[in-house]
């Protein structure tokens, strides 16, 4: 592989990092069906397993179509090394568990994914790892709950689905200091539009399934970070326990990248010019989108990602009853708890995705009745404003 590929712009690496060509020189990224390997000789076998020369192995360890995403995906974040994985939530159980014992203290911020959300709070304990939880903007409690007894602190920011932020550069100074790994699930700022580690943190996490995927095709997730945590503690784990990806994934994956900052700035694009139609709705009260003014947090917003980005919440101030109605209404956008889409979905979160949370939590997170979370997709946004406005109407 040419020794410049760190040194391109962004674009070209999204295109081009990680290619491996075949003796055959195809111009697209080969698919291998395969999941092992033979051998010239047993010599070669040996050196192989002796670590001596190196080679592909077994699917479980390691895979040309894993590689080439693994090295696009560590190219495109900045990071030395990228183990990709089945899904997200395998990513995130993957990062946490290759390290934790029992005994271990985590930190985590307060509203999560509901399946991130699961793992912290019910599997966790399960194991003696004792957690605790921060609420995203509360500095004394990030403050009072990182300890050198903290082994790992999992944020998710912006979180889902209230697009809460958390200030990464001032947790991963916290971090620094107790010796505390930092891992940031950064799905809904997108790889384009906030980067942890060049903001102290020491692990990224994406599902793949959102906007790296982009057209809901397929599950996958991503964890990177330093060399050596991703080879000598995650690694391990991972070849052991199999949560891999597929080579068919890791392919389509592949080819996805190749469109990803086009996409997410139309996301954007799309989703910006929402928030402001949205904004002062006579029937939207509370509105939450990282790139206006009136986002609570909109100066950490300014301070760690470049743009809004592509995911909107607001609460509709006829509770569930204006939320149904409002979605029923809807002709563009799809109903499904799902997100990061080239087609705009819609999402009450209390209702599915954040139900199992149960009224008490969601109450204390902020997931009102209300509230409504649109994954803005990249059609027309013509289209896009006049099915909301009818939709408000109606
Ligand atoms: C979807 C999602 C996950 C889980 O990813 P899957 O690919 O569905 O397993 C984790 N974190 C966030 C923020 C997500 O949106």
């Amino acid at each position: 592989m040419k020794k410049d590929k760190k040194h391109w712009k962004l674009s070209t690496k999204l295109v081009r990092g990680g290619r491996l060509t075949s003796q055959f020189g195809e111009t697209s990224e080969a698919l291998f069906l395969n999941s092992a390997y033979s051998y010239e000789s047993a010599e070669a076998a040996e050196a192989l397993f002796a670590g001596k020369i190196e080679g592909f192995k077994y699917g479980r360890y390691s895979h040309p179509n894993l590689a080439m995403l693994e090295e696009r995906l560590s190219l495109m974040e900045g990071a030395e090394a990228c183990v990709v994985t089945a899904s997200g939530m395998a990513a995130v159980f993957a990062a946490l568990m290759c390290q934790l014992k029992s005994g271990d203290h985590v930190v985590a911020s307060k509203v999560l994914f509901s399946s991130c959300h699961y793992i912290i709070t019910q599997i966790l304990p399960r194991f003696g790892i004792s957690t605790t939880l921060v609420e995203g903007d509360d500095m004394a409690g990030w403050r009072k709950a990182i300890t050198r007894k903290t082994r790992c602190v999992f944020i998710e920011t912006p979180a889902n689905p209230t697009l809460e932020l958390v200030d990464i550069a001032f947790v991963a100074a916290l971090c620094k200091k107790t010796g505390t790994q930092l891992i940031i699930d950064n799905v809904f700022a997108t790889p384009l539009l906030q980067h942890p580690l060049q903001l102290g943190a020491d692990v990224v996490i994406y599902s793949t399934t959102k906007h790296i995927d982009g057209q809901g095709r397929t599950l996958g997730g991503a964890i990177l970070g330093k060399r050596k945590f991703i080879n000598e503690t995650l690694m391990p784990f991972v070849r052991h326990t199999g949560p891999h990806m597929s080579a068919f994934n890791a392919w389509l994956l592949l080819k996805s990248l190749e469109t990803l900052e086009l996409r997410v700035a139309k996301h954007c694009d799309n989703a910006e010019a929402l928030a402001k139609l949205l904004e002062n709705h006579p029937k939207v009260g509370r509105m939450l989108y990282p790139g206006l003014k009136s986002h609570p947090q909109y100066a950490i917003a300014r301070k760690q990602m470049s743009r809004g980005g592509p995911m909107i919440a607001f609460e509709l101030k006829g509770g569930k009853k204006a939320a149904f109605r409002f979605m029923n209404a809807l002709t563009v956008f799809d109903i499904s708890n799902n997100l990061g889409n080239a087609k705009s979905i819609v999402t009450h979160p209390a209702s599915t995705t954040h139900a199992s949370l149960g009224g008490a939590e969601l109450k204390r997170i902020g997931i009102g009745d209300g509230l409504v979370r649109l994954s803005v997709g990249i059609e027309d946004v013509e289209d896009l404003k006049k099915d909301v406005l009818n939709a408000l109407e109606g």
